[in-house]
C-alpha cells in the first residue's frame, strides 16, 4: 500500500510531491493538465512586498528563503534553471511615495527595500515609462512554472497516472482509501478551483479570480533580469519577449481570454512602455482564491485520510513550498499547523 495519492497536475500537486519524495514519502499522482490553465500562465513572480500599504507580504521573512531553498532543491535534482533573481522596479508617482520608501527602507523593510533611489533617465531602461525616479525590492524574482511543472512530471514519470480523477471510484475506508485497483494510507487533492467538482471537499467556498496575461515581443525593450511594476508587471523572458499581466475577474470564470481583458491588459501596457510591440500570446486562467486569502490546508472533517492543499490565490509560488513542508510535518510529525491556514476555520460550512 502506498502512502498517499495526490489528485491534481499544477504547482500546489507538484510542489506537494517534491517535498513527500524529500521525506521518502510514497506517492501516485493522478491528474490531468489540460483542466485548469492557472499553473500554466502564471508568471510565477515572487514579491516580499504589498505596495498598496508598502508593508511585508505575510511572512515573508520565513517564506523567501525557503522557496529559494526549495525550488533550488529541485533545481539541483532535474538539473535545469527554472529560478531567476530579479530586481523590481517600482516607479515613485508622488513625492510622498518615494519619502515613505525611504523611511522604511531604513527601518523595518531594510531587508527587501533597496534605499538608494534610482533616476530614470540615468539607467538602460530605454522605452519604459518611468517618470521621475523609482525604488528597487530586493528578494524578488520568478519560478518558471511551466518548466517547474515538466520537469516534475519527468522525474516522477512512473508514479503519474494521467487521467481526469473519478470521485465515484474512491472508496473511503477508516484507515485505507482506495482508488480503482490503487489502495493508499490517505489521499491529498490539490485541484485548484476546481474543488468545487470535488464531492468530499466542494462545501469550500473558495472566492476564484480569473486572470488573463499577455506575452509581448519588442527588440525596443532593454528589460533583463527585471520586473517593472506599476498597476501591473512587465517581465523579460528570452529573445525579446516579455509578459505582461494581470487581470482579476471575479464573474466571469470561464478559461477564455477575452477581449475586455485584452482591453485592459493594452490600458496597462501604455503606462510602463512607450515602444512599438506585437502580442504573441493571450491567456487566462482561474486562481483558486479563498476568502480569507490564506491557504486552505488539511485533512477532511470526517474521514482523517483525506486531505486538501488548495487556496494558494494569487501566490502560489510563494505559498506553496512553505506549507507543503509544514503539511508534510503536520502528517509526519504531528506539528501544528498554522490557524490561519488550518482548512478546520471551514469546517462550520460542512453539512454532514
Ligand atoms: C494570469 C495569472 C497569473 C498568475 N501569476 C502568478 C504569479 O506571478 N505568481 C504566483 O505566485 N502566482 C501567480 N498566479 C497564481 C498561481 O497560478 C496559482 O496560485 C497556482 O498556480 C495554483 O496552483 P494549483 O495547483 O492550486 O491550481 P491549478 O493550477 O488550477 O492546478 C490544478 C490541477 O488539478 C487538475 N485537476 C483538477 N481537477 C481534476 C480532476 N478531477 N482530475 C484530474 N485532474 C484534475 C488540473 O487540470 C490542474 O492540473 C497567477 C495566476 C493567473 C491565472
Amino acid at each position: 500500500m502506498i502512502e498517499f495519492i495526490i489528485v491534481g497536475r499544477g504547482l500546489a500537486a507538484s510542489v506537494i510531491a517534491h517535498a513527500l519524495h524529500q521525506e521518502n514519502i510514497s506517492f501516485k499522482i493522478i491528474g490531468n493538465e489540460s483542466l485548469s490553465n492557472c499553473s500554466k500562465v502564471a508568471a510565477g513572480i515572487w514579491n516580499p512586498i504589498v505596495f498598496k500599504r508598502l508593508t511585508k507580504s505575510w511572512l515573508a521573512d520565513e517564506i523567501i528563503p525557503y522557496l529559494n531553498q526549495f525550488y533550488s532543491q529541485v533545481e539541483k535534482k532535474v538539473n535545469k534553471k527554472l529560478i531567476t533573481q530579479r530586481a523590481l522596479i517600482k516607479p515613485f508617482t508622488e513625492e510622498q511615495e518615494k519619502k515613505l520608501w525611504q523611511k522604511k527602507a531604513s527601518l523595518e523593510l531594510s531587508d527587501f527595500l533597496d534605499d538608494t533611489i534610482y533616476n530614470a533617465d540615468s539607467t538602460n531602461l530605454n522605452n519604459c515609462k518611468i517618470i521621475n525616479q523609482y525604488g528597487i525590492v530586493k528578494q524578488s524574482g520568478n519560478l518558471d512554472v511551466n518548466e517547474f511543472l515538466k520537469s516534475t512530471n519527468s522525474i516522477f514519470t512512473e508514479s503519474v497516472i494521467d487521467e481526469v480523477f473519478d470521485y465515484n471510484e474512491l472508496k473511503i475506508n477508516s484507515d485505507f482509501v482506495s482508488y480503482k485497483n490503487i489502495k493508499t494510507k490517505n489521499i491529498i487533492f490539490c485541484e485548484g478551483y476546481l474543488v468545487k467538482n470535488n464531492p468530499h471537499f466542494n462545501w469550500i467556498k473558495l472566492k476564484p479570480a480569473k486572470g488573463e496575461v499577455l506575452t509581448l515581443v519588442s527588440s525596443d525593450l532593454k528589460l533583463k533580469n527585471q520586473i517593472l511594476n506599476r498597476n501591473g508587471f512587465l517581465m523579460d523572458l528570452d529573445n525579446d519577449t516579455f509578459k505582461l499581466g494581470a487581470t482579476y475577474e471575479w464573474d466571469d470564470l470561464s478559461e477564455e481570454p477575452t477581449q475586455k481583458g485584452l482591453v485592459e491588459l493594452q490600458t496597462k501596457l501604455q503606462q510602463l512602455i512607450s515602444c512599438e510591440y506585437t502580442i504573441q500570446s493571450h491567456q487566462a486562467g482561474v486562481r483558486p482564491s479563498s476568502s480569507d486569502r490564506r491557504p486552505i490546508i488539511g485533512p477532511h472533517p470526517a474521514h482523517k485520510n483525506l486531505f486538501i492543499f488548495n487556496g494558494l490565490g494569487t501566490k502560489g509560488v510563494m505559498l506553496a513550498p512553505y506549507f507543503a513542508k509544514k503539511f508534510v510535518n503536520f502528517y509526519l510529525k504531528k506539528e501544528t499547523l498554522h490557524n490561519d491556514v488550518m482548512v478546520n476555520r471551514f469546517y462550520s460550512q460542512y453539512a454532514q
